[in-house]
């Protein structure tokens, strides 16, 4: 590496540390370019992407269908507001309903915004729909869930780096134990203002916690039972993540609500939506929600093309084919590791715990090495490092990462 170069990262580095509230605790790689699998630095250095933007880039990064949509449409128009009708939402929305199985979209653009959206949703239909009284709707939650930023989404974290000093906060959430069949039970049993159940169907940032088997089915029938609406958080996990198009598919389980973001745009563009049958969509009306980004045309534009580009390269196909390729390589190299404690996940929404205290510094340092060795990783919870690589990779491509994965936790054996 030259001087000059060198001094070019550390001079992005020292720009954002000087200007930049200091809310991430980035890996030190500055990034200027990606294509697919890839991403190079301000040197010229090429990595394998193995976070992709937190699963938003799973069509690979700069998907050329994706991105000439995104420059036509943006020529063409790109914001009109929901004060008038742009010819372009309505067949978006259209597709995305077909696409996943359901009557109505409400567009938003970040994920904790969708995720706030069906909060709403779901307490309106408490009230209006299922007969709760006024301001008594409660919504069921697990520990260590993800769910976004906002002062009411915070409120029902138990992380209290998220949390600490941010109050006062929302009410209205009971917090269950995730992967408990017995506490969603008892829960909904005893208490009859519960509206929904707000659940991921892996814990992502929780440090990829795949629930037991039939879990999701099971809890979506406790919520029929009760008269709760399931609400699906699958801004993660959904759109080919884990091998399917959504994570609930894996057991048949059709969301009352089904919140998406992230790889709505692949990565190009904020996009979310929040999707839902008329029964329970209804409960929407004029003025009582909305968003002047929500909905535009270059949203709408390049969520077709996004989810288009999914289907035709058959990306949950290969997230699932290629997730077992890389969990039974894993499990191979763990059965003589010292270091690695586990392999976890479904499709290529994997992670390994490191087999250390939480607070330990290993995983920090083994993603470092992974940067020199060519591969972008970080870890989520201290001892846990996530892999989640574009889906667009191909297997040679996976065998290449799992030997420079494997080379590397290597050098970290005792
Ligand atoms: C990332 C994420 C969110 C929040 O999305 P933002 O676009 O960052 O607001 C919500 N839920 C889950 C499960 C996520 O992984």
């Amino acid at each position: 590496m030259n001087t000059i170069n060198k001094t070019q990262s550390q001079q992005a580095i020292d720009l954002e540390n000087k200007y930049g509230a200091h809310n991430y605790h980035p890996l030190p790689v500055v990034l200027s370019k990606g294509e697919g699998v890839y991403v190079w630095d301000v040197d010229g250095k090429q990595y394998y992407d193995f976070l992709s933007a937190y699963s938003a880039v799973n069509q690979g990064h700069c998907h050329p269908k994706i991105v000439n949509t995104l420059v036509e449409q943006s020529k063409r128009l790109a914001l009109t507001s929901r004060a008038f009708y742009n010819d372009m939402l309505g067949k978006y929305e259209k597709y995305a309903c077909e696409y996943f199985g359901f009557d109505k979209l409400l567009p938003m653009n970040t994920g904790a915004e969708a995720v706030e959206t069906a909060l709403k949703i779901c307490r309106r239909w408490a009230y209006e729909k299922k007969g709760i009284s006024e301001n008594k709707a409660e919504i069921i939650v697990c520990k260590n869930n993800f769910h976004g930023r906002t002062t009411t989404i915070i409120s029902f974290s138990n992380d209290p780096v998220a949390r600490t000093h941010f109050g006062p906060y929302t009410n209205g959430f009971i917090k269950i134990e995730y992967d408990n069949l017995q506490e969603l039970e008892t829960t909904l049993k005893t208490n009859p203002n519960v509206a929904g159940f707000l659940v991921e169907p892996i814990q992502g940032e929780a440090g990829v916690y795949v629930p037991s088997e039939g879990y999701l089915k099971q809890a979506k029938a406790l919520c029929k039972k009760y008269n709760v609406l399931f609400i699906a958080d699958e801004v993660q996990t959904g759109i080919a993540r884990t091998g399917k198009l959504l994570a609930v598919q894996h057991e048949d389980v059709v969301p009352d609500i089904l919140i998406l973001g992230k790889a709505m745009s692949g990565g190009a563009y904020p996009i979310s939506a929040v999707l839902a049958n008329n029964d329970i969509m209804n409960v929407i009306t004029p003025g009582s929600h909305g968003s002047t980004f929500g909905g535009n045309p270059v949203a709408a534009a390049v969520a077709i093309a996004a989810l288009t580009v999914v289907k035709e390269e058959n990306l949950a196909e290969n997230a699932e084919k290629l997730g077992q390729l890389f969990r039974n390589k894993m499990n191979e190299y763990i059965t003589k590791s010292n270091i690695v404690r586990l392999v976890r996940g479904k499709g290529l929404l994997n992670a390994i715990v490191i087999n250390e205290e939480v607070e330990s510094e290993t995983a920090w340092n083994i993603c470092l090495r992974l940067r020199d060795n060519g591969l972008l990783a970080k870890p989520t919870h201290g001892n846990i490092i996530r892999f989640a690589p574009p889906l667009v990779m191909t297997q040679e491509q996976l065998l290449d990462c799992v030997v420079i994965i494997t080379k590397t936790l290597t050098e970290f054996e005792r």
